[in-house]
């Protein structure tokens, strides 16, 4: 029989966004591949997604809704109906509207598959109609989010190919190996052809290894030592008055803001040698056009928003935004803004009312969140149990008898586990969305290739069902996927001229299209900013409670009590999209045991050799794993990679240490700002990521 190839997109959490094709027969996907045609793709799938049939045909996959027996968190489940499953939830919640109002129910939702219509839509419309409690989404980049959009304007970046424009590449925090890897075989090239790649990140990652220069200051002081680079480039000369004079609010102010940045400090602060960030700056400063290439690493501490600000500070001091391979690539979002009421349908829905930061989800659990106090958790796309700062606060507040917790998900995950009812969700393959890029301005049309597996259903049908049983029968609950999509890209191409010409028809028959951007964003020095300029000083942060200026950084760290000495960075895995995959064995595999990276010197300190069992532990909770001692990071940093199931790798994981504590923009979340004690630990039982 001749397969039927459909073409769709990767929906997980990677800038890269890769076209793919499915080859079915008779219902059944039996090939899975890169798309050759799609752009970024370029043929090839990442190591995580390559295997993608075992994800969507995993014997694990969830089939029918189950409910569970026993106590909260026991692993006992009974099969029930989709019929008696959505006729408990609407019970429930009809009790709870009754009792407390609608905004005692919380939806928690992110990025477990992107795309308009699963996770954009899904988010919204459903839960506005209910009149639920709004979920502040600032687990990721929203720091860096609100200061690029402060000084910059947009987060518009241009495609990966404009790095071979670049005679200097300095990826600052970012490992994209790992995290947008189709981006190395431009990087690669443009190092064969004579580019210069420096590499700041506090652990020598796959990228920091082949690149020519390495720096590893301390976590989360980044801006910092952008402000030591801004105070080098002046007195080298090597700023671009006049640009500067044209192009920029609050230049005089942040010249003189420098004089607070004097290499001894700089150096003092991040544990760089003075030396190390001179010749960083003459490289800068000398090697043109720099660009800068971050992703939302450095925004995850306690000064996530101002580094983010400082580092932006550095391609407007030498002039360098608006050419061909300078200025910054950071994030493509900014180019596709969904139109909000196309989005949201806001009418005829309850007035929205209060926020809950996705970050603060335990505190909120436990009683932060008590007016009124969360009585229906309801979680798809997400996997807080496991991926979300203090998850041992998630696990006890979830643990509330009184709490009534919905999960939708593929798999019985740590969260699922602790629910009350679960829900069997679809994979991409079994699902219709379009997609927009974070690291490319293309658009990619996902078709669904196969039926939904079981009795699983996609998060925009599961809405769909949850409003029929609510008694909500607007129009736009229930439009198709394609409906839906037709409905918000009409309504976007109104307003954003990077839509010329893109309809829903033309993306279906082309797979893909691209964005009608310039390519080279803030072409001529023109920002969307109000000012026009880069806002060096924005006095928008003001009414915020931040400083207009970048260069105010906290230098306290995260106090625990106990466990504080060593910085916990939680990286991002080659092998696992946060959570994602992470419970398919090939991968674990390949990843090996959950362990935690520390330097030879903290090591001997404490009596731990390579490949010891060790215990990890602070104020707000303890993991145990394997001690890999290598000079990789840098002394007084551990690093432990994130996304392992609690379940899975047979002891709490890495963020049931993790700080709860918001950096400084944003309510973003300070994953890397904490910290921890390490010890070693008896080898009382297997440690290894195998599936129990
Ligand atoms: S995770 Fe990223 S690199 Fe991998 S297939 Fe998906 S979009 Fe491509």
């Amino acid at each position: 029989m001749i397969p039927l190839t459909i073409r769709g997109a990767c929906p997980h959490d990677c800038p890269d966004t890769c076209g793919v094709l499915t080859d079915v027969v008779g219902g059944q996907a039996v090939a899975f591949r890169a798309d050759p045609d799609h752009p970024v793709a370029d043929g090839w799938l990442c190591a995580k997604v390559r295997p993608y049939l075992d994800h969507v045909y995993h014997p694990n996959r969830l089939m029918y809704p189950l409910r569970r027996l026993g106590p909260k968190g026991s692993g006992r489940w009974e099969r029930i109906s989709w019929n008696d499953a959505l006729a408990e939830i609407a019970r429930r919640w009809r009790d709870i509207l009754d009792t407390h109002g609608p905004q005692a129910i919380l939806p928690y939702s992110y990025s477990g598959t992107l795309g308009l219509v699963q996770m954009v839509v899904s988010s919204a419309r459903f839960w506005n109609r209910l009149g639920a409690s709004q979920l502040q989404r600032s687990i990721c980049g929203a720091a860096a989010e609100a200061a690029t959009e402060a000084t910059l304007g947009a987060r518009w970046s241009a495609d990966y190919a404009d790095v071979l424009n670049a005679k200097l590449v300095v990826i600052w925090g970012h490992n994209p190996i790992s995290t947008a890897p189709h981006f190395m075989p431009w990087l690669r090239k443009a190092q064969r052809a004579g580019c210069t790649v420096v590499v700041v990140d506090p652990r020598r990652t796959g990228t920091a290894a082949t690149a020519n220069l390495h720096l590893a200051p301390r976590p989360g002081t980044d801006g910092i030592l952008a402000m030591g680079l801004a105070r080098l480039l002046v007195e080298a000369g090597h700023h671009n008055e006049a640009w500067l004079q044209q192009h920029t609010v609050g230049w005089p102010e942040f010249r003189t803001r420098l004089a607070d940045f004097p290499l001894d400090r700089v150096a003092d602060h991040t544990g760089l040698a003075p030396d190390a960030i001179r010749h960083l700056a003459h490289l800068y400063g000398t090697l043109r056009p720099g660009l800068l290439k971050f992703a939302d690493g450095i925004n995850r501490n306690f000064n996530g928003g101002q580094n983010v600000r400082a580092l932006l500070a550095l391609p407007a001091i030498t002039g360098q935004y608006g050419i061909a391979g300078g200025g910054v690539m950071y994030s493509t979002s900014g180019y596709v803004k969904w139109d909000a009421g196309a989005v949201h349908h806001w009418e005829g829905c309850p007035r929205p009312g209060r926020s809950v930061n996705m970050n603060r989800l335990g505190e909120a659990l436990l009683g932060e969140a008590n007016d009124p106090p969360i009585a229906s958790l309801f979680v798809f796309g997400a996997n807080p149990a496991t991926s979300t700062v203090a998850a041992g606060k998630i696990r006890q507040g979830m643990l509330r008898e009184d709490l009534f917790t919905v999960v939708h998900d593929l798999f019985l995950t740590d969260t699922a586990d602790l629910a009350d009812l679960v829900l069997p969700a679809t994979s991409q393959l079994e699902q219709t969305d379009l997609h927009k890029a974070y690291g490319s301005t293309l658009l990619t049309y996902n078709a669904q290739a196969i039926p939904p597996r079981g009795e699983c259903v996609s998060n925009w049908e599961l809405m769909s069902r949850l409003a029929q049983w609510m008694g909500f029968d607007e129009p736009w609950l229930h439009q198709s996927p394609d409906e839906v999509i037709a409905e918000v890209l009409t309504a976007t191409a109104q307003g954003n001229p990077h839509f010329e010409g893109i309809t829903l028809e033309r993306i279906k028959a082309e797979g893909f299209v691209k964005l009608a951007t310039p390519g080279v964003p803030f072409a001529g020095g023109v920002f969307p900013t109000p000012s026009g300029k880069v806002e060096l000083r924005c006095d928008r942060l003001i009414a915020a409670g931040h400083d207009p200026l970048p260069g105010q950084f906290r230098t306290d760290s995260d106090k625990n009590g106990e466990g504080d000495s060593l910085t916990l960075v939680t990286g991002a895995s080659h092998h696992f999209v946060t959570s994602s995959f992470a419970s398919q064995q090939g991968l674990l595999d390949h990843a090996g045991p959950p362990s935690i990276e520390i330097h030879p010197d903290d090591a001997t300190a404490r009596g731990i050799a390579d490949g010891d069992r060790v215990r990890v532990f602070n104020s707000r909770g303890w993991c145990e794993l394997r001690a890999i001692v290598t000079d990789a990071v840098r002394p007084g940093v551990v690093v432990a990679l994130k996304g392992r199931w609690s379940k899975i790798s047979g002891t709490n994981n890495i963020n049931h240490l993790t700080t709860d504590t918001l950096a400084d923009f944003a309510g973003q979340a300070a994953y890397h700002s904490s910290r921890v004690e390490i010890e070693r630990a008896p080898e009382s039982r297997p440690l290894e990521g195998v599936l129990i």
